[in-house]
Parts: C-alpha cells; sequence; structure tokens
C-alpha cells in the first residue's frame, strides 16, 4: 500500500504556483488558498486533483508529458510555417497594388504602431504559452528564429491590411481637457446569509471566502502588472447587496472607491486584501453567522435572507452615471474625473461607444424583495450597456435565469456577459472574471485574460 492510499478521500489539491500539495481536510483549513512561504500572501487558488496512487503510473505520466510538450512544440513550428506560407501568398499578390499602398502609406502609419505591438504580443504570448515548460533548448532556438522571421512577414501583411485606423481610440474632448481619465470598475457583491454555504459539494469551505480571495487576487493582478500611469486612472468601487445595496466602507470607514495605486498604498498583499473584503462581506450581512439568539431574535426580517437585485442595479447604475458626469463625490469617490470612451466594432461592423467602466453584479440567489416584485434593470436602457452578471449555483435555476436576463451582449464578441459558477473550475476562472471587470477590460467569455 503506497503512502496515498492511507488517506481515505480521493481527491488532493495542488498549488499551481508552487507545487505544494494538501490533503481535503488541510486544504479546508487554509480556505482552499496555498498557505505555503512563496504564496502565504498571493490568494493562489489550489486546484483540486483525483489522487494517482501508482508511481508507475507516474512515471508513465511524466514521460507522456514530456513527449505531449515537444509534440506541442512541433506543431507551433508547423503552424507558424504555414502561417508564413499564407503571408508569402498574401505578399504576392498585393504588390500589384503599389501605387494605391503609397496612397495609403499616411493613414496605415498610425495605426501601424499599434497593431505591431498587438501581433508582438500576440505571437509572444502564443509561443511562450506552447514552450513555457519545454526544456529542449535547440527546440527553443529553432521556434525562436521562427518566430522572429513569422514576426517581420506577418508585420508585412498588416502593413498592407491597414487601411485605415479602425483600432479603438479614446475620444478626446477638448473642453474637459484638465479632468484625469478615468475607467471604473462597480462589483456589486451579494452578500445574503447563502453565501456562507459550501462552493463546492465535497469541500468545507464557503462560498463567501472563495470569492472574497478570487475578488482580492484579481484586483491585486491588476496591482501587480499595470504600469503606474494605469493604476493612477484605474479606479474599483466595491458595493453588497441584500436587502440593500451600499458601498462596501474601507478599514477607516470611507467609501471603497479607489484607485489600483491607492489598494496598493493601503493593502499589504492580496492576502491582506482578501480578509478586508471577507470581513466587509461579513459586515453588510449585518448578522453573526452561528448566533442562534440572534437568528431567532431577527427571525425574517434578518437583512441576510433577502436579495435584492433591483437595489444593487440602482446603487452600481448611480455609481456608473456619477463617473460619466465626472464627480463621484456623492458616493465618497474622486471628482474632476471623466470616464474615458471607447469606440468598438461589433461583429457586424457597426461602431458602438463604449464607456469605459463595467460593472459586475453576482448572486446565488433568486430576488426575493421588496416582496413579489421583479427586477428593475436601469442599464437595459443604456445606449451600450457595460452590466455582466454572474451566478453561483445551478443552470436551471431561477436566479441564473434572471442573472441572464440582466446582462450585456458583449459589443465586441456578440456574446452574453453573463457567467454560470458551478463547478470547481469555474470558481477558478473567478480570478480573471474579476480582474477583467475591476480593470474594465472585457464583456465575455471570450474576453476573459487567458493567464488563469
Ligand atoms: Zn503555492
Ligand atoms: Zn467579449
Amino acid at each position: 500500500m503506497t503512502l496515498n492510499n492511507a488517506f481515505s478521500e480521493e481527491f488532493e489539491f495542488i498549488c499551481s504556483d508552487c507545487g505544494k500539495r494538501y490533503s481535503e481536510s488541510e486544504a479546508a483549513q487554509v480556505g482552499s488558498f496555498c498557505n505555503s512561504d512563496l504564496c502565504a500572501d498571493s490568494m493562489t487558488l489550489l486546484q483540486r486533483v483525483r489522487i494517482t496512487p501508482p508511481q508507475e503510473e507516474e512515471i508513465f505520466e511524466e514521460e507522456a508529458e514530456s513527449e505531449k510538450e515537444i509534440a506541442v512544440a512541433a506543431a507551433v513550428v508547423e503552424e507558424a510555417k504555414n502561417v508564413a506560407e499564407t503571408v508569402e501568398v498574401v505578399a504576392e499578390e498585393k504588390t500589384d497594388n503599389e501605387e494605391e499602398k503609397a496612397q495609403k502609406e499616411e493613414n496605415k502609419d498610425e495605426g501601424l504602431g499599434e497593431k505591431e505591438k498587438e501581433v508582438d504580443e500576440a505571437i509572444t504570448s502564443a509561443v511562450e504559452e506552447e514552450v513555457e515548460e519545454d526544456k529542449n533548448e535547440s527546440l527553443e532556438e529553432t521556434i525562436q528564429e521562427d518566430r522572429e522571421e513569422i514576426k517581420d512577414e506577418v508585420i508585412e501583411e498588416v502593413k498592407e491590411e491597414v487601411k485605415t485606423p479602425t483600432i479603438k481610440a479614446p475620444k478626446i474632448s477638448p473642453v474637459k481637457k484638465e479632468r484625469i481619465e478615468v475607467g471604473l470598475g462597480i462589483l456589486v457583491c451579494d452578500t445574503s446569509g447563502s453565501m456562507e454555504d459550501y462552493a463546492i459539494e465535497g469541500q468545507r469551505i464557503p462560498k463567501l471566502t472563495l470569492v472574497a480571495g478570487s475578488v482580492a487576487r484579481g484586483i491585486w493582478d491588476l496591482v501587480e502588472y499595470m504600469s503606474e500611469f494605469g493604476k493612477e486612472r484605474a479606479y474599483i468601487a466595491l458595493c453588497g447587496f441584500n436587502k440593500k445595496a451600499d458601498v462596501f466602507k474601507d478599514p477607516q470607514g470611507n467609501s471603497f472607491i479607489k484607485s489600483v495605486m491607492e489598494i496598493e498604498k493601503e493593502f499589504s498583499s492580496a492576502r491582506n486584501l482578501a480578509e478586508y473584503i471577507s470581513n466587509a462581506m461579513k459586515a453588510h450581512q449585518e448578522y453573526v453567522p452561528g448566533n442562534l439568539i440572534k437568528e431567532t431574535l431577527l427571525g425574517k426580517q434578518n437583512t441576510k435572507n433577502f436579495t435584492n437585485v433591483t437595489d444593487g442595479l440602482r446603487l452600481a447604475h448611480e455609481l456608473k452615471e456619477s463617473c460619466l458626469k465626472g464627480d463621484m463625490t456623492p458616493f465618497g469617490g474622486p471628482s474632476n474625473i471623466r470616464a474615458v470612451e471607447d469606440v468598438c466594432l461589433t461583429p457586424e461592423g457597426d461602431s458602438v461607444n463604449v464607456p469605459n467602466i463595467r460593472c459586475l453584479i453576482y448572486s446565488d440567489g433568486s430576488h426575493n424583495y421588496p416582496n413579489k416584485t421583479t427586477i428593475t434593470n436601469p442599464f437595459a436602457n443604456d445606449e451600450t450597456s457595460v452590466l455582466m452578471s454572474a451566478f453561483f449555483g445551478k443552470e436551471d435555476s431561477r436566479g441564473f435565469k434572471q442573472m441572464e436576463s440582466i446582462a450585456c451582449i458583449c459589443p465586441k464578441h456578440g456574446e452574453p456577459g453573463t457567467f454560470l459558477v458551478n463547478n470547481a473550475e469555474r470558481y477558478h476562472q473567478l480570478r480573471g472574471l474579476f480582474r477583467m471587470s475591476s480593470g474594465a477590460s472585457g464583456f465575455c467569455k471570450y474576453c476573459l485574460p487567458r493567464d488563469v
């Protein structure tokens, strides 16, 4: 009998960052976030994997893994060659248009820098993803050479294609130039009592713990990856709703409408931020979990029994409007700001204006307050709705139908901006969802960052 079989559990938990392993009960103790020296402050969500006891199998898997890596790397090279060939053909076809090309030169240059960057980033991330684990140096060299070659050729192709700059560009209004251009992510968290229930069957970890950790980790990604320029201009408003909706208070008692830069200054780590968010959610519930006397006294009037989606949307929409007007001081936020507006191309080729504001509301229940009312959604009347929604629970439930019905359609992909969280894997994607909505950078599942 191997060591693994000594555990009665079928699953174990592994940290994808440092590789530390946990039994199911150990994972529950740390709230499913890695507590190794390396990861203690970073809120890295543990991955649940089935235990595979026999050693031979592990060795076999390792071999298979490296074979797979080589195969993947080879496929990348092959695909790259195909692209290069296509580019050659395209280039040949296009040399006839030399005169036309010269005329368009002026227009091209503007969009080109940006396009070049996009192409470079796309190539870098594609190649890095595939060969990240690869230890085979010579293969890496080959890929690097191919990469350079293909990059040049792809850029040539893009030069041909760029006729007029269609890249999203912020509209600049000279009148309000002195105002700081900002982006705003509004997170509206369900703080009803059911968030204390376990998130995933068989795991003793409350939804609230997992969600607070993922919100914190998503925001902390912005602290770690954004430029200083961006951090100063990316604002995040944290709100909660049950019977009614409010902006959370920070540890000093002020409204939590902060720039990423302020968050970086005020919190020491992702874990520190997660603790604050978890406490703010619990404080918003206005009840003491497990306090039977208080539960009995408050009975049905206890705020934790209510889910007032309408009030959550009302608050979020008012925050959005105040940001568009340039003054969030009525909510304890910044003044003298201006929301950047992007021009976005729809799949049909129409251009729409999208303010650099995102709102994400999530719930694990269905709207039930005020009694016998339906949800009023002020975002539905906007030119472009920036409302995304997430639901924690079953796909066939009333709550999911409601969250689905209020969500926007992604202007770029034509997909609904709604997210169903009903298994461990989906909980893992929350970090990316919260990063995207906090950083006001996307709408739908195709907009999610790929690295989490
Ligand atoms: Zn770790
Ligand atoms: Zn999208």
